[in-house]
């Protein structure tokens, strides 16, 4: 018989969980308590619970953890994970040091279904979805593998690693909870960001049930050319992704929505371009970022020239949005955005 992976519950599932066991309640304050300390492998380091308890749950439960398969450091300090799966199947996650903090860039699914022409994580289609515990299992990994005399802690997570998190909802929503649960691994909702390719329907579920922050994976205004990019356009366009952007995800004061806009050259990065793109945020509070395309083979698209960029920025700010450009980190170690892919273990 499989065991049940504690590490998957919330806090209110472990409980109903223990109760279904036949034990009491608190029982399951003690053991969630333990679960996400760095040290705890298993139930006999749990030593607030009787030696016979601890062997009922050990018959039945485990605590799953991520084997290391691969690490690659970057030139610029950014960090490659790629963590090993119970079925063999590797994730990849990316941690991103920067002065004031240290951004885990987290997978939600093994592959990707939603074929983003630029994405390499795209080109492997689905294999499967995350558990809650494997998302939260690379926070952890990444952890216990970080120098925190030199690099300080974890500090921040975007969902932007392989797979469209929105396309896992559930166990994305469960790995939320015990990220930010001060019982598991206590992040802000302020710390953590997920991004979508556009998944409307979603959109006002993720705001109402964990309130993390909004990352909107745009990369053009046009639905000519978004759906040439994004074949999510042709189920959800251009209007209604920013029209539940404006109306559906309730944003918290003092927040804003990031629109992510990767400038492919001579596709989305005219003035024009940003000038649609000006238009259509019209009364949303946002800011955006604008990514020069890291190229990867075999996809053919190229990035733009930074006076082009810089162009195209202007437009924006003119406009009076805050538009910021992002230098692409980890490109020596393909660990940039759209870079993710199936890799051998080593
Ligand atoms: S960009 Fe994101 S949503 Fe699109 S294929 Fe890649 S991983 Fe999936």
């Amino acid at each position: 018989m499989k065991k049940t992976d504690l590490k998957d519950f919330t806090f209110t599932q472990l409980t109903d969980y223990i109760v279904s066991l036949g034990l009491p309640a608190f029982r399951a304050k003690q053991i969630f308590s333990w679960l996400y300390r760095p040290e705890i492998h298993n139930f006999a380091q749990m030593t607030d619970l009787s030696k016979d308890l601890r062997a009922k749950i050990d018959e039945q439960c485990s605590i799953s953890s991520l084997q290391l398969a691969a690490k690659e450091v970057s030139k610029d300090g950014t960090v490659k994970y790629g963590f090993e799966l119970e079925d063999g199947l590797i994730i990849e996650s990316v941690l991103i040091p920067e002065e004031t903090r240290n951004t885990l860039c987290v997978s939600s699914q093994v592959g990707c279904a939603m074929g983003c022409r630029f994405c390499l994580t795209g080109t492997m289609g689905l294999k499967r979805n995350l558990r809650a515990a494997e998302i939260v299992n690379q926070a952890m990994a990444t952890m216990a593998d970080m120098d925190t005399d030199k690099q300080g802690r974890l500090t921040n997570l975007v969902f932007m690693g392989m797979g469209e998190p929105l396309a896992n909802f559930e166990n994305l929503v469960n790995a939320l909870n015990i990220l930010m649960d001060q019982r598991g691994l206590d992040f802000s909702s302020r710390k953590i960001t997920v991004s979508t390719c556009g998944l409307v329907p979603r959109l006002k579920d993720l705001g109402e049930q964990v309130g993390v922050n909004l990352a909107i994976s745009l990369h053009s205004a046009n639905d000519t050319t978004r759906s040439q990019l994004m074949p999510v356009n042709d189920t959800y366009s251009v209007e209604q992704l920013l029209t539940a952007c404006r109306n559906d995800f309730p944003l918290a004061n003092r927040r804003r929505i990031m629109f992510e806009y990767t400038l492919f050259e001579g596709i989305n990065d005219s003035l024009a371009d940003a000038k649609e793109l000006a238009r259509k945020l019209h009364g949303i509070r946002c800011k955006i970022n604008l990514l020069s395309y890291n190229q990867c083979d075999p996809l053919p698209y190229r990035s733009p020239a930074r006076k082009q960029i810089e162009a195209f920025q202007k437009v924006l700010q003119d406009a009076g949005y805050s538009a910021f450009i992002r230098t692409s980190r980890g490109a020596d170690i393909s660990a940039a955005c759209g870079q993710l892919a199936k890799k051998e273990k080593i």
